[in-house]
């Protein structure tokens, strides 16, 4: 179960004085959205949601409530990224109180079977477990590693949809990632050359990701060849500003231009079909999370290619995701 901790968060709020408070949830934690107004409002404060998608760290709304004149904003379920912000703002990450080590334990023959060291990572949410899960795995005898927290995560072995740094470089056999869904798992095993072992603690299965990382990358190559026989393309960039890529995005139109394609530029606050639809382009490069590309394929009419899979178009090298380093 996920831990607000509405008590802890009130006594960084006070530090700031703030008469109006503008709070960003993302979608899991919307289901929320009565207790915190409850609880912010019976203190005196006036609250104001974001009603627009908050993707991650990288999507803070500090534009948007800054146009309001909120004296705070409080982006809730992610770890800290940006640092700054036109308004003041806290990122306050949420905890989930789940066990992990049941669902550890019970796959040990399975975990043991994949190598001696291990790489473990997981998501905000769990890192506040790891400690004990590589204390379990060392009683069983196998070197378990934390990878050290990068610019863009605020903890060892936390990654994101766009950032594996922190465990990428570990000298390891394998990784098991702990949390709920496919989305960082495929992450690390399409960034890595190691297998990745997905343990979800709601469920207690582990699995290996290898099928879903070879669905993904046969449609990833597929995209790739379309492109390659098309000459008029365009590269979005995105104006949040943790995937704000405009310099690689000139990079990327120079490469096409070089290579004889045709390429402009777009702007945009959001992502999606309708821009693919309406813009006459051939083929979209999303300059911005790389994981509209690989992850939205589906919900586009038209090839969309991630920053690296241009590269990749020309050079004809191995898949390469396509991570974002910056803040
Ligand atoms: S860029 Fe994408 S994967 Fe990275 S934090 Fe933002 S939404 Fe998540």
């Amino acid at each position: 179960m996920l831990v607000l901790d509405l008590d802890g968060l009130l006594e960084q709020v006070k530090a700031f004085s703030p008469r109006t408070i503008g709070i960003q949830l993302p979608a899991g934690l919307r289901q929320h959205a009565r207790e915190i107004s409850g609880f912010f409002d019976s203190r005196g404060y006036e609250v104001v949601f974001s009603g627009d998608p908050s993707y991650g760290a990288c999507d803070v709304a500090d534009e948007l409530m800054g146009s309001l004149g909120v004296d705070l904003l409080v982006h809730f379920g992610h770890s800290r990224m940006l640092p700054s912000s036109r308004v003041p703002m806290i990122y306050w990450d949420v905890r989930d109180d789940v066990p992990i080590l049941p669902t550890i334990s019970g796959n040990i023959d399975l975990i043991e079977s994949m190598g001696k060291k291990v790489g473990i990572a997981t998501t905000i949410q769990h890192v506040h477990k790891l400690g004990e899960v590589v204390e379990f795995l060392k009683g069983r005898g196998m070197t378990a590693l934390l990878g050290n927290k990068v610019s863009r995560v605020s903890n060892p072995g936390q990654v994101l949809g766009c950032s594996f740094e922190t465990i990428k470089g570990l000298d390891v056999d394998f990784f098991v990632y702990i949390g709920t869904g496919y989305f960082h798992p495929i992450g690390i095993a399409l960034c890595t050359d190691r297998p990745v072992l997905y343990c979800d603690p709601y469920t207690g299965a582990c699995e290996n990701v290898e099928k879903e990382k070879n669905l993904i990358l046969r449609k990833r190559y597929a995209a790739i060849e379309k492109a390659r026989s098309c000459t008029d393309f365009a590269v979005i960039v995105s104006s949040k500003r943790g995937q704000n890529r405009f310099s690689e995005a000139l990079g990327i139109k120079k490469l096409l231009k070089n290579n004889g394609k045709n390429c402009q530029l777009i702007f945009a606050e959001e992502i999606n079909n309708s821009i693919i639809q309406d813009f006459d382009f051939e083929v979209f490069v999303i300059a911005a999370c790389p994981r509209i590309a690989i992850d939205d394929a589906s919900n586009f009419d038209k090839p969309v290619l991630t920053v690296t899979e241009v590269g990749m178009m020309f050079s004809g090298e191995e898949y390469s995701f396509d991570e974002i380093h910056k803040i």
